[in-house]
This record gives C-alpha cells, structure tokens and sequence, in this order.
C-alpha cells in the first residue's frame, strides 16, 4: 500500500459523502481519521463512543466498502476512540461549509409530503402545528393508542407513563404523538414540550460533546415537561445512546414529567434494545396502530379533501381508499396524484382517469420487491450481516432470521424451493420447504411474529 493514510482516508470520504445526508455525514465522520493501517486492517479512529459505537454498527459496511474501492486489498477496519491527526481534514471540511446541519428537519426523512415541510418548526419545541387532533381520523385501527393519548392530554404524567406507540410506516404515528404536544401547548402556554426523532438526537449528542455543551444539552433535556422520541428503534443500535436516553428518562420519569415514545415495532421486538429501558416501557402503556378499515380509509380521504379546493367524486375517493390499504401517506399521496393529474389537463375528475392513476401509482417501481431486498430488510431489521444470513453462518441467531427471509421470497415474490435454495449458499430445496413451512405454523400462534413480518414488509418498501 502505497498511498498514506491521510489520502485514504480523505478519498474515501468524498465517496462517502455522497451516500448519506449532509448532517448525519457532518455528525459522525467530521472527527474521525485512520490512525494505521497494518496486515490490510485499517484502524479508524472517532472522537468518542458515541461516535465510534455509530460507525462500527451503522456505517461499517458503507466505510469497508468504500474504502476497498480504492484499495481492494484491504481485509478489515477497526475502530478506536481518538484524536485524528493531520492539517488536511480541517480543510477538507472547511471547504465544505457546514451550511444548514443544525436546522434540518428530520421529522419526515423518508416522507415526500411537501405540504408539511413547508411550515417552520418551533426551535424550542421542535413540533410541527399542522399535526393536530382536528385533522386526526380515529378507527378502530388506532383507538387504543388515541385513547390513550386523551387521557395523557387530560393528565399528564400520571397514568400512562411512558406511553409507547407502534405500529408500520405512514401509519399516524408521528402525527399522533406530535398532536398530544400541540394540543398540550395549547391548553397550557408555558408547558415545556421536545418532540425530537431518535436520529437527531442522537446527532445532538455528538454535537454537544464537540462542543463541551453536554451538560447544557442534558439540561435541556430533563427539564422538559413532556418529552416525545419518535422512531426510537434507531437508538437501539448503540449502548452508549441507550445509556445516556436512560438517564434522561429515569430524571424525567421521576419527577413525573410524561415521556412518550414511537417505534416501528413493539419494545420485545427490538433485539438489540436494552433490558432495562425495555422493562421501563413496558411497565407504562404500550398501544399499537395497526390498519385502517375500508371506512376509516374514506374518512381520512374526505378530511383531506376538506381543505382543498376541488372536488372528488365519491366513486372515486371509494376506489382509491379501496385500492390503498397499509399506508396513510401512499393513501393521501394517490388522492394528491389524481387532483394534480386533473390539474394538468384541465378535465374534471371522473372514475376512467382515475383509474388509470392509481395503477400506475400502485405499480410505481418503487414498489417492486426483490430478493436483495428482502435480505437487504431482513438483515436490517435483526441487525445482522448480510453474509452470515446467507451463507451457511452457524450463528444461532441467524436460523429465525433466514426462515423469514425464504419465507418472504416465497410469499412476495413466488419464487420456486429450489431457487430460494440457491439463493442462500445452495442450500437444498427441502430446507427452504421446511424453513417457509415452519413460518407459516409459527404465524398461526405467534401474533409477535407476524407483528415483526409486518415491519419488515414495510422496510422492503423503503429500500430504494
Ligand atoms: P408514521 O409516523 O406512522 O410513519 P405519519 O404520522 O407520518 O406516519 O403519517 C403519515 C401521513 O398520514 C401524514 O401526512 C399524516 O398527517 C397522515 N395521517 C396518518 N394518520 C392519520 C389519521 N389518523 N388521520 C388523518 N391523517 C393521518
Ligand atoms: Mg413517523
């Protein structure tokens, strides 16, 4: 290897820079730097545990990757809390004005409604005011968790404390427990409310402790009088945020200040989520958001339309809430397709165009499931690699993992027992019947596990 470490390292962050967002690329790679590189393993150094802990779980694969671009050789890389040395990354990063890092919004990174990034946040509370309980639908599919949230509203920090909220993607998570906050403000100016998704506080984190203001940020925290973590599921992937997200907890729930969380699944589901927070959750209130009923559907459709200009005939809100069944946010995004289309073309909204929208929108490549993805989703979702799923790892871990994986392919996709076979290492036909079989037997008393196939189905989805 002749080119130095500086180099390296410097190359391969231009090419990462270009695979992940500018604040989360400022956040966990500005500090860092390769402190050596010995028999092909390169030792990667991070300015602290959070920092370090975040690279070796989230960002190893992107780093090896990259790094092996340029140097093919390169066998592994460890990573090391340290100091990074040498004048060239200041001006890497000084040539990259960290324009925005501290204002982005992170409430909707997956989501394309542009109606709702159009309204400034509160800095101080972080809240979004359009989500409110008057344009809130309630159904069956989340009474419970309304309910609950009712009750928080009446009396906070008594009863349901913490109330933790799940459910699948574009389901009314967020939009729920940013009301509970909105509502509370509401009643009581002076209340102190933070809304923040785990990701960005995660990036707080590491932005105090750069700047020595982790005492100030820990204030700012414990000091609230409801505390809403949304998408808690990512914090889960490092000790060191449970840990410090733990403390806060503990310093709020004592003085019974209220918390309320939001996952994409329940607390048990989340493997690497630690035993005591898990327990602190789940001696609160735990309420799921599951599917909205084909009613539910049309309600929602018809709140939406309440404040736009046009109307939609009833045939064809029925035949969009018909078509459009696990997603809020893909319901309101068909309904925005067939006003815009009609926009564009001057021509009234009739049941024939209508239809031909949806289809398209239905069938959208975004859509279209795959084998990579469904080992892409699984491995994600249980945090495990890629390669051990596939391959004939003897990890213990890995046998539920990869029976839900072939199971997948063979309900998504319809593939063939031998070709999910190959798929996994060559392995014979008559292990992924037994794999696929032995799902299907679990998913008829195992409501938990249909709970996990459900959150993977949805992250299939957001797998470009
Ligand atoms: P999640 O956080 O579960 O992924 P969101 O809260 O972001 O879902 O909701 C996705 C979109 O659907 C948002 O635009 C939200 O306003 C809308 N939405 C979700 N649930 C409802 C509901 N019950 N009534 C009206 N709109 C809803
Ligand atoms: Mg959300």
């Amino acid at each position: 290897m002749n080119m130095d470490k500086n180099t390296l390292w410097q190359t391969a962050l231009t090419k990462i820079e270009f695979t992940i967002s500018r604040p989360n690329f400022l956040t966990w790679f500005q500090e860092t730097g390769i402190v050596n590189i010995e028999n092909n393993t390169v030792t990667i150094c991070a300015p602290n545990v959070f920092v370090k802990e975040w690279l070796q779980n989230k960002y190893h694969k992107i780093i090896i990757h990259n790094l092996r671009e340029i140097i093919p050789e390169i066998k592994d890389v460890n990573y090391i809390i340290g100091k990074a040395e040498g004048p060239s990354f200041a001006i890497f990063f000084k040539n990259h004005p960290k324009k925005k890092a501290k204002s982005i919004h992170f409430d909707h990174l997956e989501n394309e409604d542009m109606s709702i990034k159009e309204f400034i946040l509160d800095p101080e509370t972080n809240l979004n005011p359009r989500y409110t309980f008057n344009n809130f639908v309630v159904g069956s599919f989340n009474e419970l968790a309304n309910a609950a949230a009712q009750s928080i509203i009446n009396n906070p920090g008594t009863n349901y404390n913490p109330l933790f909220i799940y459910g699948g993607v574009g389901l009314g998570k967020t939009h729920l427990i940013q009301a509970i906050g909105n509502k509370l403000l509401e009643k009581n100016p002076g209340y102190k409310v933070r809304y923040v998704p785990s990701e960005k506080y995660m990036i707080e984190i590491v932005d105090a402790l750069k700047n020595q203001e982790m005492n100030a940020l820990k204030e700012k925290y414990r000091t609230v009088d409801l505390l809403i973590m949304d998408d808690i599921q990512f914090i889960a992937r490092t000790e060191k945020m449970q840990e410090e997200f733990f403390h806060t907890f503990n310093a709020l729930y004592e003085k019974n200040k209220q918390i309320i969380i939001s996952s994409d699944r329940p607390p048990h589901a989340i493997a690497t989520m630690e035993e005591r927070l898990r327990s602190r959750f789940e001696g609160g209130m735990i309420a799921d958001v599951g599917l909205p009923d084909i009613e539910t559907r049309v309600t929602i459709l018809k709140t939406k339309l309440e404040t736009k200009k046009v109307s939609v005939p009833e045939d064809v809100i029925i035949y969009i809430a018909e078509k459009i069944k696990n997603n809020i946010r893909e319901l309101e995004g068909a309904l925005n397709k067939v006003i815009v289309n009609a926009e564009l073309s001057n021509m009234p909204i009739n049941i024939e165009t209508a239809k031909k929208i949806i289809t398209n929108y239905i069938a959208s490549p975004k859509k279209f499931t795959s084998a990579k993805k469904i080992i892409k989703a699984v491995s994600e979702f249980y945090d495990i690699n890629e390669r051990d799923l596939i391959n004939h790892s003897r990890k213990k871990d890995m046998v539920k993992p990869r029976q839900i994986a072939m199971y997948l392919m063979r309900e998504e996709l319809k593939s063939s027992y031998p070709s999910i076979g190959d798929k996994f290492g060559g392995r014979d036909h008559t292990t992924a019947i037994h794999s696929c079989e032995k799902i299907v037997q679990e998913l008829k008393i195992n409501s938990e596990l249909e709970e996990e196939i459900r959150a993977i189905k949805d992250k299939i989805l957001l797998i470009p």
